[in-house]
């Protein structure tokens, strides 16, 4: 290699990039539109714990609906909450609506440009601190997510393992950002990771930074990153009612503080054992088990069926009795619970899915 492994990284991405909707074209100036940062910024809240495949068209949704972000600070909580609804990790869409907010009430609606005023921002760590300022805005920030982890421990072959090693990564990879360029560098190394650099055989052969990789001069690309023991997630069990009356199920809306707060879900008991007291006496009849995983446990949610004669009056609340194709709305365990009532249902087979 006759050009330095940042500069021939910066040679791939520019002939290898992947075109997406929230991107800056690699060597491109930075578009002048003042909502730019507002895109980067949307994309990346989506894109924590989520695909680009599956985040893409809630993405384009949402810049349509919301196309900036004094318009999403301005938006209903509960339309929000319901156009977020299939993407999981609620307290995101919660932080957008609060960081939103703040950036109108403290920045006139204009995102501030430094990592430090962005990682004030609700919702806001280092690592979207540092994509926002980069992509952004041109800043040349260390942007590390988990694939610039993965690229950077194999070519400085960190053997402390994770999350232990991230110092050390940062310190690895700081010195080699080229000024000017930290956002391209940051988006060519993400996109060397999911093309060449893969968790499992690593495609070094074809990897423009090979000659400088002290993982592949090993001959150990796949032990790194080195990852501590994982402990397993706690398995905690619940119960939804599914009541249905005429078409309809009765919903209600959660709790605005914890799990999935302010998202509207069938009635459910708080999760904490398998025996909980049905809503309502009557002849329930047990519709199976579903399981859903969330960041700190598993759930397995029974599902238990309520056939009533006629939708009760309502009195709740946040209450209300939906038609049983308008569930897509439902957080992704309550879809999930809902298949197995509608599976129950004449001529029906399951869910229609969350756009
Ligand atoms: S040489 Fe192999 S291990 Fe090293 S960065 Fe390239 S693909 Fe990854």
């Amino acid at each position: 290699m006759t050009e330095s492994w940042p500069l021939a990284l910066l040679d791939w991405y520019r002939a290898h990039a992947r075109c997406l909707p929230w991107r800056n074209p690699p060597g491109q100036t930075l578009p002048a539109d003042p909502d730019w940062p507002y895109r980067v910024w949307l994309s990346e809240i989506m894109l924590q714990q989520t695909t680009v495949e599956a985040a893409t068209p809630y993405f384009q949704h949402f810049t349509r609906r919301w196309p900036s972000v004094v318009a999403l600070a301005a938006a209903d909580d509960a339309q929000v909450m319901q156009a977020w609804a299939g993407l999981g990790y609620y307290a995101r869409a919660r932080n957008l609506l609060a960081c939103a907010r703040a950036v109108v009430a403290e920045h006139g609606g204009r995102f501030p440009g430094s990592e430090a005023a962005l990682r004030a921002l609700p919702g806001i760590g280092d690592y979207t601190a540092a994509a926002v300022a980069a992509f952004g805005f041109g800043q040349d920030a260390v942007v590390i997510d988990g694939n610039v982890e993965r690229v950077t421990s194999r070519m400085f072959a960190i053997s402390q393992p994770l999350p232990a090693a991230r110092p050390a990564i940062r310190a690895a990879l700081a010195p080699n950002v080229p000024p000017g360029q930290a956002g391209d560098f940051a988006q060519g190394i993400m996109d060397l990771a999911r093309r060449v650099c893969t968790p499992r055989s690593p495609r070094c052969l074809a990897c423009p930074i090979a000659a400088a990789c002290a993982a592949r001069a090993a001959g150990n690309p796949e032990d790194f990153p080195v990852k501590a023991a994982k402990k397993p997630r706690p398995l905690r069990h619940g119960t939804a009612w599914w009541i249905e009356a005429g078409g309809q199920v009765l919903t209600m809306v959660r709790p605005a503080r914890g799990l999935l707060g302010g998202m509207r879900a069938l009635p459910s008991c708080d999760w904490a054992g398998p025996d909980a007291e049905p809503p309502i006496v009557g002849s329930w009849q047990a519709l199976g088990v579903v399981r859903h995983g969330f960041t700190h446990f598993e759930l397995e949610l029974a599902v238990a069926r309520l056939a009533l004669p006629a939708p009760l009056p309502l009195d709740l609340p946040g209450a209300a009795w939906l038609a049983m194709d308008d569930l897509a709305g439902l957080p992704t365990v309550f879809q999930k619970a809902a298949r197995l009532g509608l599976a129950r249902q004449p001529g029906q087979t399951g869910a229609k899915e969350a756009a």
